[in-house]
């Protein structure tokens, strides 16, 4: 295994919110407010599908998170679960509040700009893509849109991040695959990915339409094989007030499923998740 800490940097995810779906967005018993990946020493901080709760997210995590480092918006789809908190969002990341400077990279599924929003013009720039479009964002950073199957009602991609150099120790790959049920693609989409971070909104075999549950996911991931898997967008059958908290259950289900080849993490909102320290761990338990 190459060193983790070369291959990685001190790049990390920090979850501001665990939840997902109705249940959570409304009641907020798990946040929704998707997760800020911090990657490149500092140069990029994106937040990735900032739904209900973000804000408040972020006043409760400002001692992990700079609301101002902000430079980049990942958006999977136009659900309120992943999209609520994005006009505020795109004011926080400004220097300027008045407004007249320019700042921000805006990644969206293709038709998103089409409805012109009064924040649009506060961005640097608007990226729209379609499943299997790849963009070089910037020097050492490119990201390709991947199918995912939710609902026809809404364009929706998930993303494959392209991080460092090819050829260099600092490069990797990492994956976020938005609200998708199993696809005949699914495995090959995201085989290679080093850091897959995937929604699953369900228990053991509680099959949604358009999501995915713990019993589907398994015989993937156990091909995939990432060295990370990081669980998010828990709804109302993973935790509620009434039957308790089942995301510890499923992950160990699915650990004991996949083996040692993936590390799967079930975090709870503000978890800190530093992909080389993780890695590192492990190689030192075993
Ligand atoms: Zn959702
Ligand atoms: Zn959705």
């Amino acid at each position: 295994m190459p060193n983790p800490f070369e291959k990685y940097n001190q790049d990390r995810i920090v979850i501001l919110g665990s939840g997902g779906a109705r249940y959570m967005a409304t009641t907020q018993y798990r946040s929704t407010g998707g997760f800020i990946l911090q990657i490149m020493q500092g140069k990029v901080q994106a937040h990735v599908d900032p739904g209900p709760g973000a804000i408040r997210d972020l006043k409760d995590h400002k001692d992990k998170v700079n609301a101002k480092k902000t430079n980049y918006i990942f958006l999977t789809h136009e659900h309120n679960d992943h999209e609520m908190s994005i006009p505020v969002i795109v004011e926080a990341l400004q220097d300027d509040m008045e407004f007249k400077a320019k700042k921000g990279t805006f990644v969206a599924p293709a038709g998103y700009f089409d409805v012109k929003k009064y924040f649009f013009k506060m961005l640097g720039r608007t990226v729209q893509m379609q499943a299997g479009d790849s963009v070089q964002l910037e020097q050492g950073l490119s990201v390709t849109a991947t199918t995912a199957s939710h609902t026809d009602s809404v364009p929706n991609i998930g993303y494959i991040l392209d991080i460092g150099n090819p050829g260099q120790k600092y490069h990797y790959k990492l994956a976020f695959t938005s609200d998708t049920e199993p696809f005949p693609d699914y495995v090959k989409t995201y085989a290679g990915v080093d850091v897959l971070v995937a929604n699953l909104l369900r228990p053991d075999d509680v099959v949604c339409r358009g999501h995915m549950c713990t019993d589907q996911l398994i015989p993937m991931l156990r091909e995939i094989k990432p060295a990370i898997c990081i669980l998010v967008h828990f709804g109302r059958r993973m935790d509620n007030e009434i039957d308790g908290n089942n995301v510890p259950a499923q992950v160990t289900k699915i650990q004991k499923a996949v083996g040692k080849q993936s590390v799967i993490i079930g975090p709870d909102d503000g978890k800190v998740i530093a992909f080389a320290d993780i890695l590192d761990k492990l190689s030192k338990q075993t």
